[in-house]
């Protein structure tokens, strides 16, 4: 009866010091990790929406870029680290397409993190290199059938959206291409600009202002109706590939076992960061948009990485990639 007493008094205990820890949270700054290298995609919306986080929070978040093996380097980290809300992980589509690409993964995607909610969905569109022969998306196609692997195409490492892409795009064609896989497309931009690699498909974050430059030329849009900001550029569908269709979707994660409202504190800030004026222009100008509120939680992510798991598996396995 004392023992019992005790633990009880001690089980009280605890969960006041955790609220107490949760109501204080954030005291110093946070970390976000980014799995891509930084001036890429990910890295450019981990970025806008870290500073406007961080003044709601009272606390700086700082971006980390933790490149390499298509993201899962980055998020592996992430869920190794102390649930204590410090560490936290922005992720996009490829935190669901990793368990059917990795043999071996050393996180499970839902077991191992607490959604803490989704930031945007970002259209992706394939481009080339501004002296690659192809005019338009018919040109391009034929060009790639006809050339193969003497094409080569640059991404992010298995497990990026620009893999994904890609997969798809030379399954729905039945061909192939000389893949280059980089830590990020960011670098990959870089060697596209150089005129080093040919043919990407990315997201609009990273190829807008290329596009509106002239640096890189553009074929399509990968969403099934025309991104506002280029409003020239056809969608796949418009272009000759009925069933192709992808949007690349972000969401913010912490470490599994991060007290809940340390995790409901943290969807707060971002749902603040998503309405904050500034994101949502600079997002418009980069061809997407926040989710609404509603979908910035952690129930509505946790939900749609469940969903996208279940989507991507048979694709996945049904285009025969794979790593260890
Ligand atoms: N998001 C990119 C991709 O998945 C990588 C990056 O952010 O650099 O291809």
């Amino acid at each position: 009866m004392k023992l019992k007493l005790i633990g009880l008094i001690a089980g009280v205990a605890l969960a006041a010091g955790s609220s107490a820890f949760a109501q204080a949270f954030p005291t110093k700054t946070i970390t976000m990790v980014v799995p891509f290298s930084a001036g890429g995609p990910t890295d450019t919306v981990a970025r806008l929406i870290a500073q406007s986080m961080g003044t709601d929070l009272g606390q700086q978040i700082i971006v980390e870029n933790v490149g390499g093996a298509g993201g899962t380097i980055g998020a592996a980290r992430v869920a190794k680290a102390d649930p204590d809300g410090y560490t936290v992980l922005l992720h996009h589509i490829g935190m669901s397409t990793a368990p059917a690409l990795y043999r071996k993964l050393s996180y499970n995607p839902v077991t191992d993190f607490e959604p803490v909610g989704l930031v945007t969905d970002v259209p992706m569109t394939f481009i080339a290199r501004s002296d690659f022969p192809a005019k338009n998306f018919s040109e391009l196609v034929t060009y790639i059938k006809a050339n193969k692997s003497k094409v080569t195409y640059a991404n992010a490492g298995l497990g990026a959206a620009s893999h994904l892409c890609g997969m798809l795009f030379m399954s729905a064609l039945d061909t192939t291409m000389t893949t280059v896989p980089y830590k990020g497309t960011g670098p990959a931009m870089n060697d596209m600009l150089g005129k080093q690699v040919d043919v990407m498909c990315d997201q609009t974050t990273n190829t807008t202002s290329q596009i509106k430059a002239g640096k890189v030329k553009v074929y399509a849009v990968t969403t099934s109706t025309r991104v506002p900001s280029l409003p020239d550029v056809p969608t796949a569908k418009e272009a000759g590939l009925p069933n192709f269709e992808v949007a690349v979707w972000h969401g913010v994660y912490a470490p599994k076992g991060t007290p809940k409202p340390v995790v409901d504190r943290l969807a707060k800030a971002l749902q603040v960061a998503l309405a904050d004026a500034n994101v949502k222009t600079r997002f418009a100008e980069l061809g997407t948009e926040p989710v609404s509120a509603d979908r910035a939680t952690p129930q509505a992510l946790g939900t749609h990485l469940k969903a996208e798991i279940a989507k991507w598996a048979p694709v996945i396995k049904a285009a025969g990639t794979f790593a260890d």
